[in-house]
């Protein structure tokens, strides 16, 4: 039989209720039992709109406290031992815990590690794994997910991750281990897990195994093998289910799995369908992943149908349709946007409404498109007016993307002359002090912000309001002694939605919130159309700053890849055709900076790496179009313009080359966690211009003391030459108080003091 399924819905709730409860929860003002009840209601209304929407089967064990990777690794039983858990249950406040820090006796513990959940921008709880690590079940949460679900009459499909992809995006602690020789102990419990679920009545489990589309070693591709012939006994039908990307080279591996059912994306990775169905084994179910879950976009009903009456034909009944990976990635209901003008609403779908979606393809494939008819109409007059419509294409944009050559990318001139000029220019100091960007976001700024918002105060008064705050962050680091000074952002909220809501193509949504971590959302700019500056952004704010001071102040942008990552982005051209239209916008804005008397410019790209494809045979296209679009970006100024960039992690091993290629003047980057080792890949590789190593770690409370500032730079020296390095926080100080600001401030211009001499 044909069906209609879901991999996983939102957790958060309309308006966020998850969040609040957690918070109000941890905070000690919410009870647990309170907790739960919204948890348990918050669950309840997710199933029961699915139903209603028209799905055959419904996720169970999606929903998670903090994330579904946690929930595993306490499923599981693997609870690092500084959280003093006895054994036995793990209980909710363990759970938290471990996301959160602090042990069972209320004394610090760390919490353990966040990371990046693939390309997207949610971050599960890594997983820790000791050496002689022991698995047992340990949590009842999923069973009872179930039972409740079944109470209500909801078609169940418990979700778990898949016991590689669990092991493989954890990490061995302690003794140096291989993490994969646990899959022999570690499957015994899986079997577990599924013989619980048979008990319970269950039919289909979905399996999560992602990792499918990534680059596997060897042993690994054989572990797959050697673990689903070992959970294909447990009476469960499995559908194992991959995302985020093509099954490539693991194509034929993952069709001849024993599992009863397969699900594909054919969002992220429409060419593997014919692989695919090549490869599938005739007694397997396909489940087709066609509706996108990471975008906003309303599907094109029509054109999906296409597709999917060709696989039909190749399958019959065997056909199931599905989004192509878990909704936790897009927002929960479109019906609540009412600022959003009808013609914009029309082109979106959220998960509400994607759900409705793959019901909708479902019963044109079964009961025929007559039966759906008035959704197809809709669906196309969505598509059609949206190709048409002026507000997505822009001719003078599209015959300047058209013009752009090579020479747009360039310098006027190589990294050496450029820093002749600019030394002249600029008559910095060795070892040059300066900060990332962002001061103290205080309550009275947040205020300021709330009360303009709200018609409260004008906008002359809001801007009164926001240079006197650019005042004091230029009289503070005058006193601090920096020597290159920055405005503060003061007036930016958020630092791509400051650029997105001052340019053209870009659209904002009041509850399109989408999960990052634990109860932390983020509401990424819709990106509709064809992206045009039409005035400068932020060259008032920085004439103001500059006049205050006979100091250089730092023009501050975000990138275009940053812009563009952190966006929701219009699918109906290539990325690299957007990232251009908002580089040529950035290089404006560039150039208008420096007609203001701006010689030194920030373009942020804290974004640039985590762009990267899953599979590394398609990063270099990837490179290419990210470090050309920032060239763009960067290039139009005179040589003696300094373009400073700033990324705030540690991982630039495997792309410095293209960090190179950027051939920003300078580059500031996150160190101070590391211990100074990443800036061997800027000494191996040769890096050829400035460095800034942060010697601040923003994300602690803790201010470094001279010594430890004076010994990070040394041991740069010995990486880079001291004539090339600049002293600099890790990050932007956004979140810091300003008493510790000013503390950690002195000290780096004493320590660079100190290494002058
Ligand atoms: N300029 C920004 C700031 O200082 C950079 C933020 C970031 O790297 N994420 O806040
Ligand atoms: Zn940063």
């Amino acid at each position: 039989m044909i069906l209609a399924h879901n991999l996983g819905f939102p957790r958060m709730g309309d308006k966020r209720e998850l969040k609040w409860a957690l918070e109000n929860y941890w905070k000690g003002q919410l009870s647990q039992e309170e907790l739960i009840k919204v948890g348990q209601d918050l669950q309840n209304l997710h199933w029961q709109r699915q139903k209603n929407a028209g799905l055959d089967l419904i996720p169970v064990g999606d929903f998670s406290w903090y994330d579904h990777v946690l929930d595993m690794s306490v499923l599981l039983g693997v609870i690092p031992p500084r959280f003093g858990h006895p054994g036995g249950g793990v209980d909710l406040d363990t759970y938290f815990r471990m996301a959160r820090g602090r042990s069972v006796h209320g004394t610090e513990a760390a919490a353990c590690e966040m990371t990046k959940w693939f390309n997207t921008n949610y971050h599960y709880i890594v997983p820790e794994f000791q050496d002689h690590q022991d698995f047992s079940i340990s949590s009842n949460m999923l069973f009872e997910k179930v039972v409740a679900a079944q109470k209500l009459d909801v078609p169940v499909k418990p979700v778990i991750l898949g016991p590689l992809s669990f092991l493989w995006l954890g990490k061995a602690k302690g003794e140096d281990f291989d993490k994969f020789s646990l899959l022999d102990k570690l499957l015994p419990v899986y079997g577990q897990v599924l013989e619980r679920l048979k008990s319970q009545g269950v039919e289909w489990v979905q399996i999560d195994e992602p990792i499918l589309v990534l680059d596997l070693p060897n042993d690994w591709k054989t572990g797959f093998e050697k673990a689903y012939a070992q959970l294909a006994n447990s009476g469960l039908k499995i559908l194992l289910a991959t995302y985020f990307g093509a099954l490539g080279d693991n194509t034929q591996l993952a069709c001849r799995l024993p599992t009863e059912g397969l699900h594909i994306d054919l969002t992220s990775a429409p060419a593997q369908i014919t692989k695919v169905l090549d490869e599938l084994p005739a007694y397997k179910v396909l489940s087709v992943g066609i509706v996108d879950g990471r975008n906003i976009w309303r599907n094109d009903l029509e054109a999906n149908l296409k597709t999917l009456e060709y696989i039909k034909e190749r399958l019959g009944d065997r056909l199931w349709v599905a989004p192509s990976c878990s909704l936790l990635h897009s927002p929960a209901d479109l019906g609540l946007e009412f600022k959003l003008d009808g013609e914009l609403k029309s082109w979106l779908a959220f998960a509400t409404q994607k759900t409705k979606e793959v019901a909708t393809l479902k019963r044109a494939l079964t009961e025929g498109k007559q039966t759906v008819a008035h959704d197809l109409q809709a669906s196309t007059a969505a598509q059609q007016s949206r190709r048409q419509s002026t507000r997505t294409h822009q001719a003078k944009v599209r015959e300047r993307v058209a013009g752009v050559n090579d020479k747009l990318t360039q310098r006027q001139s190589s990294y050496a002359d450029r820093a002749k000029a600019q030394k002249e220019a600029l008559n910095l100091p060795p070892y040059p002090t300066t900060t990332i960007g962002s001061f103290p976001q205080t309550a009275n700024i947040r205020k300021a912000r709330q009360e303009f918002k709200k018609n409260i105060i004008s906008e002359a008064e809001y801007d009164m309001h926001m240079k006197e705050e650019i005042k004091k962050a230029i009289v503070e680091q005058e006193k601090y002694g920096l020597d290159v000074l920055v405005h503060g952002e003061a007036e930016r909220n958020d630092m791509v939605e400051y650029f997105g809501e001052q340019l053209d193509g870009f659209a904002f949504t009041q509850y399109g919130w989408v999960q990052s971590y634990g109860s932390r959302c983020v509401k990424p700019p819709i990106i509709y159309g064809d992206i045009a500056r039409p005035n400068p952004m932020t060259v008032d704010w920085i004439k103001y700053a500059q006049s205050l001071t006979s100091k250089w102040v730092k023009g501050m942008l975000t990138g275009p890849v940053t812009i563009l990552q952190w966006s929701f982005v219009r699918d109906d051209q290539p990325r690299a055709d957007t990232c251009l239209q908002i580089a040529l916008a950035i290089r404006d804005e560039v150039v208008d900076l420096e007609k203001a008397g701006i010689k030194v410019i920030q373009i942020d790209e804290p974004a640039f790496r985590e762009g990267l494809p899953l599979r590394k045979a398609d990063w270099n296209e990837y490179l290419d179009w990210a470090v050309r679009c920032f060239q763009i970006s960067a290039a139009g100024v005179e040589d003696s313009t300094q373009i400073h960039t700033h990324m705030c992690y540690s991982e630039f091993n495997d792309i410095i080359a293209s960090i190179a290629a950027m051939d920003a003047d300078v580059i500031t980057i996150e160190t101070s966690r590391s211990d100074g080792e990443l800036l061997q890949a800027f000494a191996t590789f040769n890096y050829p211009n400035e460095v800034g190593p942060g010697v601040y770690d923003i994300h602690s409370p803790n201010v470094p003391t001279s010594e430890q500032i004076v010994s990070l730079m040394r041991k740069a020296a010995r990486y880079v030459p001291s004539e090339r390095l600049w002293v600099n926080p890790d990050c932007g100080l956004k979140t810091r108080g300003w008493e510790e600001v000013e503390a950690a401030l002195c000290t780096m211009v004493e320590a660079a003091k100190t290494l002058r001499t």
